[in-house]
């Protein structure tokens, strides 16, 4: 044992690191969450069925080449906990770390693999002041890295916060959604096949905006995928 892990144990003695999933203490090899929590993640396997929940949420509203999901997030699972802990306790390693081990698996899954660039959805500037970091770009670092393709992070901007949707109707909501995303350096995208990535599906309004907005730009094929779809 050298003298750092010996310090590192002994510190750990004191101030266990905790797994952000389910508060179980970590081992040495285990960082930010535990084997315990990887094992037992809900997992889609979506990027293995082109008619999976996440894909089919989307059909007939936007033409999307690809949609999965890594996980379901389901209430009060170590999921919830996890996306609470990545957005609103300052732990954005949490979707980077996610968005490595789904890469390994997008790296080798078409249509995945065939993407060109991976692009975040932008939080709105009010937002990312407050929380201090995009969410979606940690996860779409991860990515990035095992997948070997670049992040283009702001091509896509988002101009002003979403008014409440509630008392709109399906196609108000679109266009309202629609407005709010734009795509800032069309060079950036035109002709590619963009990896489009955000955190939690819900009602797709979202992902329906930003890929109608990069395709209208001239990017040739839009796939997306999120780390949790909403049940
Ligand atoms: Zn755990």
């Amino acid at each position: 044992m050298t003298i750092q892990q010996y310090i590192k144990d002994f510190i750990a003695l004191f101030f266990p690191q905790t797994c952000a999933g389910c508060d179980a203490p970590l081992v040495h090899s285990e960082y930010l969450i535990c084997t315990d929590c990887w094992y037992h993640m809900p997992y889609t396997q979506g990027h293995k069925d082109a008619q999976n929940v996440s894909a089919r949420q989307l059909w007939g509203r936007v033409q999307l080449e690809a949609v999965a999901s890594y996980v379901y997030f389901v209430d009060s699972s170590r999921v919830k906990q996890l996306l609470h802990q990545l957005k609103y306790r300052n732990r954005p390693e949490i979707g980077e770390l996610i968005g490595t081990r789904y890469g390994l698996a997008l790296k080798t899954s078409s249509p995945f693999d065939k993407a060109d660039i991976i692009v975040p959805v932008p939080l709105h500037p009010v937002k990312l002041r407050k929380r201090g970091y995009n969410q979606s770009a940690f996860f779409a670092k991860g990515l990035s890295s095992s997948m070997c393709r670049p992040i283009v992070e702001h091509c896509l901007v988002r101009r002003h916060a979403t008014k409440s949707q509630t008392q709109k109707n399906r196609y108000e909501r679109y266009e309202n959604m629609r407005e709010t995303f734009a795509v800032g350096d069309p060079d950036a995208v035109a002709g590619k096949h963009v990896l489009l990535v955000d955190d939690v599906l819900t009602t797709g309004a979202t992902m329906e905006a930003c890929a109608g907005v990069l395709l209208k730009a001239g990017a040739a094929k839009v796939s997306a995928v999120t780390i949790a779809k909403a049940l």
